[in-house]
């Protein structure tokens, strides 16, 4: 295998602006929320039934992930926003430049692509948690729970300073050319950036040339299906920066809203708790909203009917602690 040996020297690599770097960055941290967002509309048609799964939405989106990381990493030896913005994954080796990622490379790669971000996101999910309680003056019975609880809110602020200030580092030294690692996890892989080769692809004239003399096979559909597949993918993507770019450029003149439509009725049910707790029925002890319906409830009250049942005791709305926020209205 010549080719895979093949060294590239100095002078061929050239370096992906930061700007690229940036952007494949924003649009890989708008993928989760997007899938979120649809998760969450296609359970909302019947809350009742399928309300459970949104409690699994970031393991769900975790396989999402490894299976489309996965195909990238295999086919354009880059993660799917990489590839998105015409980068790939090239190894470095005592400061030169080869081709080929190494098989462990390759596994390495998506670890620190898919793992690593959901390690983090359930980390900061369970920092909000301890620290609402310690907001609510929440006491834990436990001495060992308790410096658990200060660890974790403690430890996360300190990893994400150190993280933040060595990524910010990172990219200075990028910029000013005195390091080839656009990012901090590309440099514990001794893997760095560059511009992809253009991919060849079957035309729609090649197709139908095959298809006229029949020699149309298994692995051109197959080939064609893969294409369908992550183009429609790459085109959401597409629509997904052009939205958080549109939102961010036009949030206090949006031409596309429509005209607010008045405040619905008060319903019959909630005339009936106007001004006490739908649970103990009693002047609201600690005003806490639950946010998905709107109930106002004691915080003891919701707090207990959400941590065993998961949902909204009047609507049955699925909710979790998170959808509870204090009001201070005494
Ligand atoms: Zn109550």
């Amino acid at each position: 295998m010549a080719e895979k040996g093949a060294h590239l020297t100095g002078t061929v690599y050239i370096r992906p602006s930061i700007f690229e770097i940036i952007a494949q960055e924003s649009l890989a941290s708008t993928l989760e929320p997007a899938f979120k967002k649809i998760f969450s509309f296609l359970v909302s048609f019947n809350p009742e039934r399928y309300g459970y799964i949104l409690e699994w939405v970031d393991e769900g989106y975790l396989i999402f992930n490894v299976l489309l990381q996965r195909y990238y990493l295999r086919k354009y030896s880059a993660s799917f926003s990489e590839t998105f913005y015409g980068l790939k994954r090239v190894t470095v080796v005592n400061s030169k430049l080869q081709e080929e990622l190494s098989h462990k490379q390759q596994i390495l790669s998506l670890i620190l692509i898919v793992i690593l971000p959901y390690l983090k996101n359930k980390l900061m999910q369970l920092n909000s948690k301890y620290k609402l309680q310690e907001i609510n003056g929440c006491t834990l019975r436990e001495r060992r729970q308790q410096l658990f609880r200060k660890c974790v809110i403690k430890g996360h602020s300190i990893l994400f300073i150190t993280y933040e200030t060595l990524m910010l580092y990172n990219y200075i030294l990028y910029v000013s050319e005195k390091s080839m690692y656009p990012s901090l996890l590309l440099r514990l892989l001794s893997v760095t950036l560059t511009y992809a080769d253009p991919q060849s692809a079957l035309t729609i004239s090649e197709l139908l040339r095959k298809i006229k003399y029949n020699s149309f096979t298994v692995d051109d559909g197959w080939n064609i299906f893969q294409r369908i597949v992550t183009g429609s993918l790459e085109l959401g993507a597409f629509f997904l920066q052009f939205l958080s770019w549109w939102s961010q450029e036009n949030y206090d003149m949006d031409i596309m809203s429509l005209p607010v439509p008045p405040p619905p009725k008060v319903s019959k049910v909630a005339q009936q708790y106007k001004g006490i707790c739908p649970l103990c029925r009693k002047p609201h002890h600690i005003h806490t909203v639950l946010m998905i319906s709107g109930y106002v409830f004691c915080y003891q009250c919701i707090l207990s009917e959400i941590r065993i049942k998961k949902k909204c005791p009047i609507t049955h709305y699925p909710a979790k602690e998170d959808d509870l926020i204090r009001l201070y209205i005494e």
